[in-house]
């Protein structure tokens, strides 16, 4: 399958082929019509192309105009954040969407100031996240989208109460995308809790 048979937005378009790709990868052709579609999606499969799997319906489905956040997206480091915000700012360049990054060692006072102007979309590690939960100075309450990326990862990293804690902040009827290379217990808890199909 190919990217423009999806019907995605020119701007949208226009990125993803000067960014040279065509075709969808097998996960991103599994997930992607999903997404588009509303529906929450669990993965367990590994594959590559997960960040464009996420990135292309969530940019397809932002409003631009939305002054609050309407995704956000877990990772388990700071480097795998900061590389997604890369490819986002790549694949938004045409729409000029806003993505913040919301990772520990940088400084919370600024990431605060930040977060004053318009974003939408918001790239997270699961502790520094759960700190501007306790302080207020992050909205969650207009997250229509959720990605969990390597969601395993972060479990293994002690991040198990951090996400249940932001999982209970984002409202219910978002929609939720989980990867996990491998699918533990608590994995399949979270999915059964918080994912409706
Ligand atoms: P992972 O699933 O391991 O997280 P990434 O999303 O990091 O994979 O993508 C791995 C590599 O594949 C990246 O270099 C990315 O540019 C490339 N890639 C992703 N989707 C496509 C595609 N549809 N066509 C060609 N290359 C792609
Ligand atoms: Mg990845």
């Amino acid at each position: 399958m190919k990217f423009s048979q999806l019907d995605l937005s020119i701007q949208l378009s226009k990125a993803l082929s000067h960014m040279q790709y065509s075709e969808l990868t097998e996960i991103q052709e599994k997930v992607i019509p999903k997404l588009l579609r509303n529906e929450s999606v669990a993965q367990s499969m590994t594959g590559s192309g997960k960040t464009l799997a996420y990135a292309v319906p969530l940019l397809q489905k932002i409003t631009i105009e939305e002054r609050h956040p309407q995704a956000l997206i877990l990772v388990p480091t700071r480097e795998l954040a900061l590389q997604t915000k890369k490819t986002l700012d790549a694949l938004g360049l045409y729409l000029h969407t806003r993505h913040l990054l919301l990772v520990g060692k940088q400084s919370f006072h600024f990431q605060k100031e930040d977060m004053k102007q318009r974003t939408h979309i918001i790239i997270a590690t699961p502790g520094r996240l759960l700190q501007h939960i306790q302080e207020h100075t992050v909205d969650l309450s207009h997250l229509s989208m959720l990605v969990l990326d390597e969601a395993d990862e972060m479990l293994n990293m002690g991040f198990s109460d951090s996400i249940n804690a932001i999982l209970a902040e984002v409202p219910e009827n978002r929609s939720m995308l989980l990867f996990s290379a491998t699918m533990p217990a608590e994995i399949a808890r979270i999915s059964k809790k918080y994912m409706h199909n």
